[in-house]
């Protein structure tokens, strides 16, 4: 059990508040603001109880400097003030002398947002890594740390782990509600359970892959993981995107080996090329020339993971069929989808591009329940626990601040 906001003395006091505002954006514009919304609850009652609130959020990876311009959060900052309908603060920075000036000259109800927490693994990874001195300083500028970041919960970072091991800390709404869900639809839901997984985050959707398929009754691939296991198997993806990674490789040789018989894989696509921008072509998984892409997952796949879900009760869904922002190939996801919604199934589905995809879809009213954490959710059904709430429970002591 975890200690809740309401159960939280937050009256007047300075909070950091970290949230998941990662949201999908493309050349600056947000493709989805569902994450944005799913947040407002909570800072709306932070401000009706005349907090100061400095908000935090990781936005994308931040791996070179280069990925600062792509990864700001300054079009979460617009959104959000539009939201929120009132004039909130942004600061560049995610820590330095004058931050510290600008809290300290915050009012009662203010709402700061720092820029994207992950900027900090610029200098060493201090952010993912969890380095506890940048821990310290968040923890430094506040009298509370509500956590409402579900989807960022599976992992121990710096401002979620970090923070609430230094000063008095609860979960925010979205966090509670998350969790109820998920106990009710996933973890004690109906089974079979079918878990749909698609996407680009090859790597850390392997790892999950290997932990929670003891947990789960069926798992359809699709998206660049798919590519994956086609290309263990031996099959020809030409120059679409897989994991290179020997350990990533000889993971999935370990799953093919043990869990053959839960997993499907798609039987055809829809490629670009690497030279012709104009080209596209729908082709069976046996036609692939060596410059073809897949991009997209075709009819007769679909047809057979039909036969699937309708042998299932519960759905779980991470990660689009294709790539979906493109609307060249975006029918895998839309027939998908329209499969999953006339099916009368629990359907829930979690991640960023995933929601986005069935809100942008018009699909958003056949779901049973949107999650914002894809990894956090599979990580739950697997080890019932979410390692970046650990430093928050019902007694809540923490460690003395040593800046
Ligand atoms: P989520 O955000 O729901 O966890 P991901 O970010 O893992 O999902 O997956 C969605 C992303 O994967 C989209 O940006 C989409 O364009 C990309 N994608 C899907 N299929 C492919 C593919 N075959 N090749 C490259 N990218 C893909
Ligand atoms: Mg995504």
């Amino acid at each position: 059990m975890f200690k809740t906001l309401k159960n939280t003395d937050i009256k007047n006091k300075r909070v950091v508040l970290r949230c998941d505002l990662n949201v999908p954006i493309k050349d600056g514009f947000i493709l989805d603001d569902s994450k944005i919304k799913a947040s407002l609850e909570t800072i709306n009652y932070l401000i009706d109880n005349n907090c100061k609130i400095i908000i935090l959020s990781h936005l994308g990876k931040v791996k070179t400097p280069a990925d600062k311009a792509k990864n700001s959060l300054e079009p979460v900052y617009n959104r959000l003030r539009e939201l929120l309908k009132r004039e909130i603060y942004f600061s560049r920075e995610t820590r330095a002398v004058n931050l510290y000036m600008q809290v300290e000259n915050m009012l009662p109800k203010d709402v700061l947002l720092l820029e994207n927490t992950r900027f900090e693994d610029l200098n060493g990874n201090l952010e993912s890594g969890c380095d506890p001195q940048l821990s310290m300083y968040w923890a430094s500028l506040c009298d509370v740390f509500v956590m409402d970041a579900f989807g960022t919960s599976h992992r121990k970072h710096a401002s979620t782990y970090g923070i609430s091991k230094y000063v008095p800390s609860c979960i925010g709404f979205l966090v509670e509600k998350e969790l109820i869900a998920l106990d009710k639809f996933i973890i004690n839901g109906k089974r079979p359970l079918t878990i749909v997984m698609g996407g680009a985050k090859i790597e850390d959707k392997i790892s999950l892959i290997e932990k929670f398929l003891d947990k789960c009754d069926h798992l359809l691939l699709t998206g660049g993981i798919a590519n994956t296991f086609l290309k263990v198997l031996n099959i020809n993806v030409g120059a679409s995107l897989y994991s290179k990674n020997p350990e990533i490789l000889e993971k999935v040789k370990n799953i093919l080996l043990n869990y053959r018989e839960k997993i499907m894989l798609p039987l055809d696509v829809v490629v670009a090329n690497t030279y012709d921008k104009n080209y596209i072509k729908y082709k069976r998984l046996n036609e692939l020339d060596a410059d073809d892409i897949i991009y997209d997952c075709g009819n007769k796949t679909i047809e057979r993971y039909k036969s699937i879900i309708e042998e299932s009760e519960t759905i779980f869904v991470n990660g689009t069929m294709g790539r979906y922002e493109d609307l060249r190939f975006a029918n895998g996801t839309k027939e998908f989808l329209n499969m999953l919604a006339n099916s009368n199934k629990i359907l829930v589905a979690g991640g960023g591009d995933s929601v986005s995809a069935i809100n942008n879809f018009g699909f958003k009213d056949s779901f049973t329940y949107l999650s914002s954490g894809g990894g956090a959710t599979l990580e739950y059904l697997t080890t019932n626990n979410l390692p970046g709430l650990e430093g928050i429970d019902e007694d809540d002591e923490v460690e003395t601040l040593d800046l």
